[in-house]
């Protein structure tokens, strides 16, 4: 099983990210339009799924830093809602705990590590993949897909559109790499187009931020004593990143920009937080798991 990951990750790595300037339709219709009440009671967990070191960032702002390399964080996070749970993103496989110098990754450009096991940090605070109710993922690619098949008992909130290509021979061709969440395919799924009230309360809504991938999607969860977070997905990697709004390589650039001032424009009405995932300086921050955040 872990030999599979490891030759899945490596099969995969020199078919990815092909598909650089190609356009998709961005998914305008069903639009919340989130208000921070701070009226539910929710819990957030913040967990260590992987290290990225990325040897030059350039590749995700061909206009800045070349050659500049950069450590990455790499989370996942668990919201505890009075109705349900819900599992945003999954990581980097923990199966790569035992490459002990990392995973070589896209020709070089990434090294991809874990130290310590999300199953690990599940059994912390007493809970198996089973128990959680909605499965979430930012996108595809796999330092967000890694340990996806933990939670095929979960229902899975994907857009219509990444699962579609997610299961077509073209996978390969947008950075995923289907071992990774190959036993989604017969989960319970909401196949969304656009945004998702996931409680229908407002407390946490599945935002459409289309760009990086076709279906790619951000999360906002509105906590009564932290106050509003959208946690990015890749909207952005790093904060340099976003103040020189800086698009990927592989990106859609015409669905990047419309999602970078959709969210800016979220950012500045409900005066929530923008959680950038990757940036190493923000997930040092953050307390982690199995402290909790209100
Ligand atoms: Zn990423």
């Amino acid at each position: 099983m872990k030999n599979q990951v490891l030759q899945g990750l490596a099969g995969a790595a020199l078919s990815v990210f092909m598909l650089s300037g190609t356009s998709f339709a961005a998914s305008e219709a069903n639009r919340i339009n989130v208000q921070a009440t701070g009226n539910v009671p929710l819990q957030l967990n913040v967990f260590e799924c992987g290290r990225v070191l990325a040897r030059d960032i350039s590749i995700f702002n061909p206009a800045a830093d070349k050659g500049v390399s950069m450590k990455m964080a790499v989370p996942c996070y668990l919201i505890t809602h009075p109705k349900g749970t819900v599992f945003w993103d999954g990581g980097l496989p923990d199966a790569l705990i035992d490459k002990k110098d990392g995973l070589e990754y896209y020709e070089g450009a990434f090294n991809f590590s874990v130290k310590k096991t999300l199953i690990s940090q599940l059994e912390e605070i007493n809970i198996k993949p089973s128990d959680i109710d909605f499965l979430a993922l930012s996108h595809l690619h796999v330092d967000h897909a890694g340990n996806a098949n933990y939670f095929s008992e979960s229902t899975w909130l994907v857009q219509d559109n990444e699962r579609t290509i997610a299961f077509s021979k073209d996978a390969g061709n947008y950075g995923f790499i289907p071992h990774d969440y190959a036993q989604l395919k017969n989960s319970k799924t909401v196949k969304l187009n656009g945004d998702h009230d996931v409680f229908g309360d407002g407390s946490v809504v599945i935002l459409s931020t289309a760009g990086h991938s076709p279906g790619h999607q951000s999360l906002w969860v509105d906590l009564p004593k932290t106050g509003p977070v959208i946690i990015s997905g890749d909207l952005y990697h790093f904060q340099k990143n976003r103040e020189n709004y800086g698009i990927p390589i592989w990106n859609s650039k015409k669905e990047s920009i419309h999602s970078f001032a959709r969210v800016d424009n979220i950012l500045d009405r409900t005066k929530a937080a923008l959680w950038i995932q990757h940036d190493m300086p923000l997930f040092k921050s953050l307390k982690k798991s199995p402290a909790f955040y209100e």
